[in-house]
C-alpha cells in the first residue's frame, strides 16, 4: 500500500532531521551557547538568538502535554478521521506536534496527559520517514 498522506520535502535547513529520521533517529537542534533544545528547526536559537546551533540525537522519549481528537479532516487526512493529535513534551526539552499512534480516538477518556510516549518512524517513501509518537504505558 502506498503512502497517501502529505510527504514533507526536506530542505537545507531541515536536512539533518530527515536524514536522522531515515536512520530511525530523532534529531533535534540545540543551541551551543545556551544549551536549549528547540523544536521546530530555526536559523536562530529562540531563547538567546545565537546562530551557533548543532543537531543532537534525541532519546525519542517524551510525555503527552495535551491532545485533541480530530473528528473532521480535509484532503488526504479525511480518510484518517477520527484521529488524535498531541503535543509531546520532549525529554530533551520543547514540544513537538504529532499524530498520536496506539490510541483509540473513540475513547479519548483513556488517553492520559503525562503518559509516556516513544517516537517511531513511518516509511512515506524511500527517502522520507515521518516521525509519529506512540503511547508506551497504560
Ligand atoms: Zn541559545
Amino acid at each position: 500500500m502506498s503512502y497517501t498522506l502529505p510527504i514533507p520535502q526536506p530542505g537545507t535547513h531541515t536536512r539533518p532531521f530527515w536524514e536522522g529520521a531515515k536512520a530511525g533517529k530523532l534529531m533535534l537542534p540545540r543551541c551551543q551557547d545556551c544549551n536549549r533544545v528547540h523544536w521546530y528547526p530555526r536559523h536562530l536559537c529562540p531563547k538567546c538568538h545565537s546562530d551557533n546551533l548543532e543537531w543532537i540525537e534525541a532519546s525519542g522519549e517524551g510525555t503527552i502535554h495535551t491532545y485533541a481528537v480530530q473528528h473532521l479532516a480535509f484532503g488526504p487526512w479525511a480518510a484518517e478521521a477520527p484521529y488524535v493529535t498531541a503535543y509531546i513534551d520532549l525529554k530533551e526539552g520543547d514540544r513537538m506536534l504529532t499524530v498520536l499512534r496506539g490510541v483509540d480516538a473513540g475513547k479519548p477518556q483513556d488517553i492520559r496527559i503525562g503518559a509516556a510516549v516513544k517516537v517511531e518512524f513511518e516509511l512515506a517513501n524511500d527517502d522520507v520517514h515521518i516521525p509519529f509518537w506512540r503511547v508506551v504505558e497504560e
